[in-house]
C-alpha cells in the first residue's frame, strides 16, 4: 500500500492532486464514492463536477487574486485548468466553462492515465497506514466526518459555515470608526483596541433595519438548515424577529466609547475582528447573512465608516464540512495526530472550485515529495497558493476560523506601494508581479520528476 498516493474524494482538490502526483510517476488510487452514494448537489457520477455555477471566477492574473491562482495552477500544468482553457465559453473577463464536457473531459483523461485508478467507494474510517489525502468537500459523506469527528474532537469539524463578510482594513474609515474593545477589556494595549467600532445613531439604525428587512435573500437548499441555527442566526432573521433584537445582539452599543466623540453616546454599534495575523482583513462581528451579494454590499456600505468598504469576501451561510485547519493541520497539510493523512481541498477551510483545486495541487506535491524522499521548501506566502495554505494552517484565528477565499487580504504587505483605492490598481500590479515570480522560484526548485516517481 505505501507505493501507492490514496486519494478520497475525486472533485477539485482530489482530482488535481492525483493528477500531480501521476504525472510525477507516483500510482494513485481515487476513492470515489459517487454515484453509488450521492450527495444533494452532484447530479453525475464524473470527477470534477462542478456542483452551481460554470465559474472558475475572473482569470485576470494581474489584478486579481483568482487570476493569479489559475496562473500559477497552469504554470505547475495543472489539470483542472487545461481542461477549463479547453472547454471555455465566453464570458467575458471570467473563465466560464461548459460544465458536463469540463468534468467529463477530467474524468477522462484521469481514467485513462496508466497510473491511476478509480474505485468506486465510500471511505468510512480514517487509513492508519499509507499515503492518503483527504478531499471529500464541504458535503463528506456522514460516516467519514464521523470517523474524522471522533479524532479530531467536535469542536474542530463544522458542518455549516456562518460567514460574516471580510473587510478590507484599509477600505474603513477610521475618521468615523474607533479602535475598541467593550469595557476595554484585556491585558494589553492590542487587546483593549483589538475591535474597530462603527457608531450609529437612531435614524441610521432605523434606516439599516429597513434596509435589511428589504434586500434580497438567498434560499436554502432542501435539507440545508437542519441544526446550524443555534448560535448563528443570519442577521436578517434577527432583525425579522424585532426591529431591536440587533440592537441587544451584535450591535449592541455598551461598554463602548466613541473617542471621535466621546460625549455622544451611540444608539448601535458594528464591531469589527481582526481576521488574520497580518491584521489586514477585518470580519464584521456577528453579521453572517443569506443576503445576496448585490444587497450585502449596498447594505453594509449604509454603516457609518464602511461606505467605502473594499470586501475581502462577502457573507453566507451553506452546508459546510470543514476543518478548523490552523489547530489540526501542520505547514504540510497533514492531521497533526496521523501525520500519514493530509487533507485539501474545501474541507481544509478554503472555499471554492479555484481554491479547492489549488489546495488539491499542492498537497499532491506534498505527497508526492514525502513518498519519494524530498523535503520541498515551504510555498512562499507571496504566492496565491502560499497565501491560501499558510491562512488556513496559521495565519487565521483560530478561534473565529470560517472558509475564505482567496483574496490580496491575505498577501503580505508590500513595502512603498500606495494605500488606499487611488493605488489599488499598481498595488495589486505590484502584488501578482512579485507572486509570479517568487511562484516560478519555487516551481524550479521543487518540481517532480519522473525520476522522483521512479525512486
Ligand atoms: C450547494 C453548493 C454549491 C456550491 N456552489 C459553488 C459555486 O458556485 N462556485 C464555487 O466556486 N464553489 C461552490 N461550492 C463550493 C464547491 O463545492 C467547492 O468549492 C469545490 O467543489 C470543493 O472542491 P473539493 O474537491 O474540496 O470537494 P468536491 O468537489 O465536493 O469533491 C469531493 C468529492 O468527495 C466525494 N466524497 C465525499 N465523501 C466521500 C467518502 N467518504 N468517500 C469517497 N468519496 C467521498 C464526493 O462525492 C465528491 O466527489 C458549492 C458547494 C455547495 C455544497
Amino acid at each position: 500500500m505505501s507505493d501507492k498516493l490514496h486519494i478520497v474524494g475525486g472533485g477539485m482538490a482530489g482530482s488535481e492532486a492525483a493528477w500531480q502526483a501521476a504525472q510525477a510517476g507516483i500510482p494513485v488510487v481515487i476513492h470515489e464514492m459517487r454515484p453509488t452514494v450521492e450527495t444533494f448537489a452532484h447530479k453525475t457520477g464524473n470527477l470534477a463536477e462542478m456542483v452551481c455555477s460554470n465559474s472558475f471566477r475572473s482569470d485576470d492574473d494581474e489584478q486579481n487574486a483568482v487570476g493569479l491562482l489559475h496562473w500559477e495552477m497552469r504554470q505547475a500544468g495543472g489539470l483542472l485548468m487545461e481542461m477549463a482553457d479547453e472547454h471555455r465559453l465566453p464570458a467575458g473577463g471570467a473563465l466560464a466553462v461548459d460544465r458536463d464536457a469540463f468534468s467529463a473531459g477530467v474524468t477522462e483523461r484521469l481514467r485513462a492515465h496508466p497510473l491511476i485508478e478509480v474505485s468506486g467507494e465510500e471511505i468510512t474510517e480514517l487509513p492508519t497506514d499509507g499515503q492518503w489525502i483527504i478531499a471529500t468537500g464541504p458535503l463528506t459523506s456522514g460516516n467519514l466526518a464521523e470517523a474524522i469527528r471522533a479524532e479530531t474532537g467536535t469542536e474542530a469539524l463544522a458542518f455549516f459555515d456562518a460567514i460574516a463578510p471580510i473587510v478590507y482594513a484599509e477600505s474603513i474609515d477610521m475618521s468615523v470608526a474607533w479602535e475598541q474593545s467593550r469595557y476595554d477589556k484585556g491585558e494589553t494595549e492590542a487587546e483593549q483596541k483589538a475591535y474597530i467600532n462603527c457608531p450609529m445613531d437612531k435614524a441610521q439604525y432605523e434606516a439599516f433595519i429597513d434596509a435589511l428587512l428589504a434586500a434580497d435573500k438567498t434560499v436554502f437548499h432542501e435539507g440545508e438548515t437542519a441544526g446550524y441555527f443555534d448560535g448563528c442566526l443570519p442577521i436578517e432573521v434577527m432583525a425579522e424577529r424585532g426591529r431591536e433584537t440587533l440592537r441587544h445582539g451584535p450591535m449592541k452599543p455598551i461598554g463602548l466609547t466613541n473617542s471621535h466623540k466621546p460625549e455622544e453616546k451611540a444608539y448601535a454599534v458594528v464591531q469589527l475582528r481582526r481576521d488574520n495575523a497580518l491584521g489586514t482583513l477585518y470580519n464584521i462581528v456577528g453579521f453572517q447573512t443569506k443576503m445576496k451579494y448585490g444587497a450585502q454590499t449596498e447594505v453594509f456600505r449604509m454603516i457609518p465608516g464602511l461606505s467605502e468598504a473594499s470586501f475581502a469576501r462577502l457573507g453566507g451561510i451553506h452546508r459546510n464540512t470543514f476543518l478548523n485547519s490552523p489547530t489540526l493541520l501542520d505547514e504540510q497539510m497533514r492531521l497533526r495526530s496521523r501525520p500519514n493523512i493530509r487533507f485539501a481541498g474545501q474541507i481544509t477551510g478554503v472555499e471554492g472550485y479555484v481554491e479547492s483545486a489549488s489546495m488539491g495541487l499542492l498537497a499532491g506535491r506534498l505527497a508526492i515529495a514525502e513518498m519519494t524522499g524530498h523535503s520541498l521548501p515551504p510555498v512562499p506566502s507571496t504566492t496565491a497558493i502560499g497565501a491560501l495554505v499558510t491562512h488556513i494552517t496559521g495565519g487565521a484565528e483560530a478561534k473565529t476560523f470560517q472558509p475564505m477565499n482567496v483574496n490580496f487580504g491575505l498577501f503580505p504587505p508590500l513595502d512603498g506601494v500606495k494605500g488606499g483605492r487611488r493605488g489599488r490598481k499598481d498595488r495589486y500590479k505590484a502584488y501578482t508581479d512579485r507572486a509570479k515570480a517568487d511562484w516560478q522560484a519555487w516551481l524550479a526548485v521543487t518540481a517532480p520528476t519522473e525520476e522522483a516517481g521512479a525512486a
